[in-house]
Order: C-alpha cells, then sequence, then structure tokens
C-alpha cells in the first residue's frame, strides 16, 4: 500500500509535541510492515538544511501555488527520516515558513497551511506517486481530503482511488478563521454556511473540513475517542463524530524504542535496563548536579516535561502547590507555554532552592535526562488525547502519576487499583476527580510507596515490560486505511 503523510511536524526534524513524535516514528513502522510511504512537512526556518542532508526535488521543481490570488512559486527537498527508507519531503516557501517559530499568531497562518495542503497534493501530482492514502494530521492538513474531493477532483485519473485519513492529535486546536478564508483557500463559497461541512460558529474550520471530507478518521487512544463524542471534551465538535461515528475510530499511540529507550538513549551518559537499574541512579544524581539540586539518594525526584498550558493540568498544580511542596521529594520541571504557569515555576525555584529546579524552554536532550533520572513523572492533564511522556516514563522505569483521562487512562494501571483486585499489574498511580486533594492524594500514595523499595521495584518493572512499539498500532492503521479504501471506492 502507498501512504503519504502530510503533517505540520515530524521529528527530529521539526517538533513541538507529540504529533512530531508520531509522525517521525509511524511512518517508519509502516514501511516494517511492507508500505511504501513518504511524509511531507513544511521547510521551516528551524530545520537545519545542512545536518539533515536535504537535496532539491527536481523531479517536482518550481511550482507555482496560488493562495488568496498571490501565486507563490514553492520548491521542495527531500530527504529519509532516520533508521528508514522513508522519503521525507520538505516543502519551501520562505514567504510563509521562513519564522522564527513553526506556528505562529500572524494573521496569515491560514495561509500557511493552505499553502502546504495545496503544495502536497501537487507535490504528488509532479511525482506521478499515485498514493492509495493520504494521511492528514491535525487541521493544518485537514483541508486537503476536501481538496482532492473537490478542487482538485478534475485530476480523478490520479487521485481518483485515493482514500484520505484524518488523524486527530488534539480537538482543542481547530483551526478557525475568519470567513475571508474561504476566499484565501478557494473554497467554494456554497459550502459555507451554518453548519456546514467547514463552518462552526461563524468561523471557517480547517479540521471540520477534514473531520467532514476524509473517508475516515481517527485519534490517538480508545477513550479520547469516547470522550470527544461528548460535549465535555468535544469543543463544538462532537455533533461531527457522532454524526460520522461509523467511520470513527481510536488508535493508541506507540513509542520509537529507537530514540526512547535507556539501554540506548544517545543522549544519556549512563544507560540502565530493567535487569540492572543502576545507571538510574547515576542519571539522577548526574542531573541533581546539572540542575542544581540537593542530591539526596533516597528522596524522590519528581519530573515533568510540558506545554505549559491549561489542558495539561497546569492550574491544579498551581492550586495544590502548597501541599506538594510540604512533601520530602525534589522537583525538576522543562517545559515553556504560558507566561503565568512559566512565571509560577521560575519562582518556586526561586523560592525553594535546591528543592525545585526549572528549566523554561523546549530542550530535547534535558527532556531524555528528566525521563531518566526522575523517580515519579507528573501528568495531571485535564484531557490527553494519548500523550507520550507518561509512556516514556514507563520504559524508564519512572512511575507515573496521571489523571484518568484519554490516552492516560489507557496506558497507566493504578498500582492500588490493580493490587486491591489481587494482582500486582499496576504500573503507575491515577485519580480520576480533577481537583486538587485527588491529585495531593495519588502523589502522598506514590510517595509512601516510594518508601518500600520492593514495592517500587515491582511498579517499576512492571512498566519497563510494557511494550508500546508502533508495530501493534502500526497494523491497526493498516486495518484503517483498508477500511478507508472501501469506504472510498463504495462512496465515489
Ligand atoms: P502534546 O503533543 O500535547 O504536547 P505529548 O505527551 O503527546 O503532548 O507529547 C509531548 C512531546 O513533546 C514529548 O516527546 C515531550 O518529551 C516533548 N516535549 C514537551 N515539552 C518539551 C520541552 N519543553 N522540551 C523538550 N521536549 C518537550
Amino acid at each position: 500500500m502507498r501512504i503519504a503523510f502530510a503533517s505540520s511536524e515530524a521529528f527530529p526534524f521539526a517538533k513541538t509535541g507529540g504529533l512530531g513524535d508520531v509522525v517521525g516514528a509511524l511512518p517508519k513502522a509502516l514501511e516494517n510492515l511492507g508500505c511504501e510511504v513518504k511524509v511531507f512537512v513544511p521547510k521551516y526556518a528551524v530545520i537545519d538544511h545542512a545536518k539533515y542532508d536535504l537535496s532539491y526535488s527536481y523531479a517536482i521543481g518550481e511550482m507555482p501555488i496560488r493562495v488568496d490570488g498571490h501565486v507563490h512559486n514553492t520548491h521542495v527537498f527531500v530527504s529519509k527520516l532516520p533508521h528508514s527508507e522513508v522519503e521525507i519531503y520538505f516543502i519551501d516557501c520562505p514567504h510563509y515558513f521562513n519564522r522564527p517559530d513553526i506556528y505562529t499568531s500572524d494573521s496569515d497562518e491560514d495561509e500557511r497551511f493552505i499553502l502546504f495542503s495545496k503544495a502536497v497534493i501537487e507535490s504528488l501530482q509532479r511525482l506521478q506517486w499515485k498514493p492509495d492514502i493520504l494521511h492528514c494530521n491535525d487541521w493544518q492538513t485537514g483541508l486537503i481530503p476536501l481538496y482532492i474531493k473537490d478542487n482538485y477532483n478534475w485530476d480523478t485519473r490520479f487521485f481518483g482511488e485515493t482514500a484520505s485519513v484524518m488523524t486527530i492529535h488534539n480537538m482543542a486546536y481547530q483551526g478557525r478563521f475568519p470567513k475571508a478564508t474561504i476566499r484565501k483557500a478557494e473554497i467554494r463559497k456554497d459550502l459555507f454556511y451554518q453548519n456546514s461541512p467547514v463552518e462552526v460558529w461563524g468561523s471557517v474550520s480547517f479540521l471540520k473540513a477534514g473531520l467532514m471530507y476524509a473517508d475516515v478518521i481517527n485519534t490517538v487512544s480508545k477513550t479520547y475517542a469516547r470522550e470527544i463524542t461528548t460535549s465535555d471534551y468535544g469543543a463544538g465538535l462532537e455533533d461531527v463524530l457522532r454524526l460520522r461515528i461509523n467511520d470513527f475510530y481510536g488508535i493508541v499511540n506507540g513509542v520509537d524504542y529507537d530514540v526512547w529507550d535507556p539501554k540506548t538513549d544517545k543522549h544519556l551518559l549512563h544507560h540502565y535496563s530493567s535487569e540492572d537499574l543502576a545507571g538510574k541512579l547515576k542519571n539522577k544524581q548526574f542531573l541533581h548536579e546539572t540542575m542544581h539540586l540537593k542530591y539526596d539518594a533516597h528522596r524522590p525526584l519528581i519530573g515533568i516535561i510540558s506545554r505549559l498550558v491549561y489542558l495539561k493540568g497546569f492550574d491544579l498544580i498551581a492550586e495544590s502547590i502548597p501541599e506538594l511542596m510540604k512533601f520530602d521529594a525534589n522537583w525538576v520541571i522543562l517545559g515553556s507555554g504560558e507566561d503565568k504557569y512559566e512565571n509560577l515555576f521560575r519562582s518556586l525555584a526561586y523560592v525553594f532552592p535546591g528543592k525545585v529546579s526549572a528549566y523554561i524552554g523546549f530542550n530535547n536532550e534535558l527532556s531524555h535526562l528528566i525521563e531518566a533520572a526522575s523517580d515519579i513523572f507528573l501528568m495531571p492533564s485535564h484531557f490527553e488525547p494519548c500523550g507520550l511522556n507518561q509512556i516514556y516514563s514507563l520504559k524508564y522505569g519512572t512511575v507515573p502519576i496521571v489523571r484518568k483521562t484519554g490516552g492516560l487512562a489507557d496506558t497507566v494501571k493504578d498500582w492500588d487499583e490493580a493490587s486491591y483486585h489481587g494482582k500486582d499489574t499496576g504500573t503507575g498511580f491515577s485519580f480520576v476527580d480533577y481537583k486538587p486533594d485527588a491529585l495531593i492524594s495519588s502523589v502522598k500514595r506514590a510517595l509512601e510507596c516510594y518508601k518500600y523499595p520492593h514495592v517500587w521495584d515491582k511498579i517499576q518493572q512492571n512498566g519497563m515490560n510494557k511494550n508500546f512499539s508502533w508495530e501493534e498500532s502500526g497494523k491497526q492503521y493498516i486495518e484503517l486505511y483498508k477500511k478507508a479504501r472501501s469506504n472510498r471506492k463504495n462512496n465515489s
């Protein structure tokens, strides 16, 4: 099967969160399962041209792409996803992508991804590489399913059998723009009316377009798939999902163990495995030194790595701070995001020197060290489509404390709950109520267990022995693609 991925992120080239990790890994798993895969991403300024050995695609050449009536001469560069033969194509349009950040709040954010979506389609035509599946990810690529069924449907010879898949990595981001975007994107005017396939509350939504036009849609865990069909989690698009419920699936994300394995992690000085955890303690000591924390091998270290935004549960953490700081534990935080949370952690580090250390910013290497060095990982998300750090934590023997929602509910098994039922199969600690008391008591439970090495060791071993490799989820994606192809055939 031939699969073309369109995404605004792909690790290691450009990443702000989980989407980057998924698109850096799933295509490789699909290749190993016998698929032919190509990936398309924008060529942002942050992408290191020389480091990744990008070469110009003469096969594609110069593509004039029209956005809002202006033609942009667009070029494409190509490289490979590391550890694979998967080709990754970089859509180069400096006018839109030569900016300091991957995402912007500039007034032409819609135009950037209109151009990208058209360029993906036209690159495929120029390459004469006819995909069976066009796999779109999040709002930035939501117009693609609409485009191939509408604006580019003149090319049925090429796209007539191409099915599209729309994956929701986070329902909170819907790509909503004013009505003028209809003109900029060259969407038919008669497609914009109340509750139309592209309209949400008076604005144009790229995600809605994707959800309405794709042959199959999915999200990144089964629990989140259930949650977003309700008004509490659906962010206004729950009715769309209910309408398409027969074509809507949940497939949990996997982990790229080439990148995230404490036995081989290239960012660690001290490697370790479930058979021998000595290296973990050395990482803990090293992190304490580098992050200026007061080291005590027996005092637990609690780690947080996250975008510092409300949906990750930081208001809950903020409310719980006075109690959390009373515990005999050290804290290390890596993240960036909303000012109020950045300032909260900066000031905590100031008020509790030696006990709290915060790195405000994005630092891939440090994220690996924190996973390896911490005893506990805290992720009390308000909602969480899948979440990856709790799964990395399991592999690194870093016991996760999570709120039981979305992918966190599907990947972490509560220790107490499991042992209450006579099974020592728990891998972490979880709580349901989005309330400070519930968070604090989970932390208390974890710290209590930490005092008993034989109990802690069991929880760590349970987590480290779990396998979240992409192979299983890759197989589920292949089934999803088959369903998309049969929908495409039946509906055309
Ligand atoms: P989301 O996609 O909602 O941000 P996920 O848990 O799915 O959340 O994925 C987050 C990914 O981004 C993980 O690989 C995590 O390690 C990484 N990450 C988040 N914040 C930072 C940061 N400040 N520095 C380095 N890596 C980060």
